[in-house]
């Protein structure tokens, strides 16, 4: 059995960011076990054609905390990121608009306009109707018929599933507010008028694909990461896995469901951690020079399999560009290279976060903390992910001697 105090169940950017901050406050003894053959998770990058190419989807770096960016420019140096400002696009009715949708359908032919602005004009939020409590409901209260129909709800069927309605409301807080007057000012005067979304703007990887931080990262931590490890059972009482690692704390940042036997959890908790849904979703490379500025667009269109195309040629020097497409979609038909990510969103369904909150208590009494998109079930970006782990080595280094 070997014995470690920080034990680090997977070695995406959650669990690489706690073993180094555990480093940085002078905490030596931890170990990280990893199933792949190399560090990074969801952030890794590929070399094809040339060029780094980003299979779990396209990633951009857009941090809040100075912090993070610090931390994250001791592997990767500022001077090796580029800047972007964000130019991100909606394909529909035959367009390339800009998004958000609300604040760009200006840039629609006069007709669709009018047609747009009288359904968002009745729309629930703006006749002051309550806050319906089903997803599909929502969208229509808060968008308007027309962007509910041709946009929202067809693309979020393509990344999430068929059936909408198994999601909750409580995350839609998280869209980008833009007022039925923000919409119409945008319409008169033929100019966006809202905050950007996310990723407003970003930095990408001058040289390589956003894997490259990671990897380094990853180098730095030596012998204390152990990969090819898939982790298959834990032993909550004993806090061993697989039979052979044991921690005097463990911190999970691998999703609960994939460890498949989970011993000293009662029914409850096993049942609980069962009720966790999450996509899949298969990237793929094409190598073709698209005739867009977007860094990448959106695809609404039910008859098109993918949902997202990044367009690599505007964001680094490799050329081409590759689909997001639900794994379920998927047509297998790659043109290029293409990869699989079993678990790419964590789904945010109707009782997820009184599940989850079950799951984290009962593992805390037992010496072991949920982490990042997966350990906490969490849409976490990879600098949230970043800021959490580092709050969480401030927190756990020293609590155990
Ligand atoms: C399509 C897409 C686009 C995204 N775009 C952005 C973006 O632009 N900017 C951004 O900051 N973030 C983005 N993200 C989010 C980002 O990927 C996550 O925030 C980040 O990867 C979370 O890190 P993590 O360590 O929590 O999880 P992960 O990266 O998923 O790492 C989990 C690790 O656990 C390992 N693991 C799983 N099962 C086992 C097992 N049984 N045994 C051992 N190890 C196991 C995995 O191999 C992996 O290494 C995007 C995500 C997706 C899916």
């Amino acid at each position: 059995m070997k014995k470690t105090k920080y034990l680090i169940l997977g070695a995406g950017p959650a669990g690489l960011c706690l073993a180094a901050s555990l480093r940085d406050r002078g905490e030596e003894d931890f170990l990280i076990v990893e199933k792949e053959a190399e560090p990074g998770g969801l952030c890794r990058s590929r070399d094809v054609d040339g060029f780094g190419f980003d299979i779990g989807g396209g990633h951009f770096l857009d941090t809040r905390k100075a912090e993070v960016d610090r931390f994250l420019f001791r592997f990767l140096p500022e001077e090796e990121w580029e800047s972007f400002e964000r130019d991100s696009r909606i394909s529909i009715l035959g367009k390339e608009i800009g998004s958000p949708i609300e604040a760009n359908i200006w840039q629609l032919d006069i007709e669709d306009q009018i047609s747009y602005i009288k359904a968002i004009a009745e729309a629930g939020c703006v006749k002051g109707t309550p806050k319906p409590e089903l997803f599909t409901d929502w969208i229509y209260w808060k968008l308007g018929g027309r962007i509910a129909e041709d946009y929202m709800l067809p693309y979020n069927r393509k990344m999430f599933g068929d059936d909408l309605d198994v999601l909750g409301t409580y995350w839609l807080e998280k869209l980008p507010e833009v007022s039925f007057e923000d919409t119409l000012r945008s319409c008169l005067t033929g100019k966006a008028v809202a905050k950007q979304p996310g990723h407003a703007h970003f930095l990408y990887p001058k040289d390589y694909g956003y894997g490259e931080v990671w990897k380094r990262l990853g180098n730095s931590l030596g012998d204390r990461l152990i990969l090819s490890e898939n982790i298959e059972a834990l032993d909550v009482d004993n806090r061993v896995v697989n039979g052979k690692y044991q921690g005097e704390l463990i911190i999970n940042t691998v999703p609960w469901p994939a460890i498949k036997e989970i011993e000293g959890a009662d029914g409850e908790i096993v049942s609980a951690i069962r009720s966790l849904k999450h996509t899949a979703i298969v990237t793929e490379y094409h190598p073709d020079k698209l005739e867009t500025a977007a860094q990448w667009v959106y695809y609404p269109d039910p008859g098109l399999a993918y949902h997202r195309i990044l367009v690599r040629h505007n964001f680094c020097r490799g050329r081409g560009y590759w689909t997001e497409t639900r794994a379920e979609r998927y047509e297998g038909v790659a043109a290029g290279p293409a990869f699989m990510n079993e678990y790419a969103y964590p789904l945010n369904t109707i009782d997820k976060p009184a599940q989850i909150e079950k799951i984290l208590k009962f593992m805390e009494k037992k010496g072991i903390y949920g982490l990042g998109r997966w350990g906490e079930w969490q849409h976490y970006n990879s600098d949230v992910v970043v800021e959490r782990a580092m709050g969480m080595a401030q927190n756990l280094a020293g609590a155990i001697t």
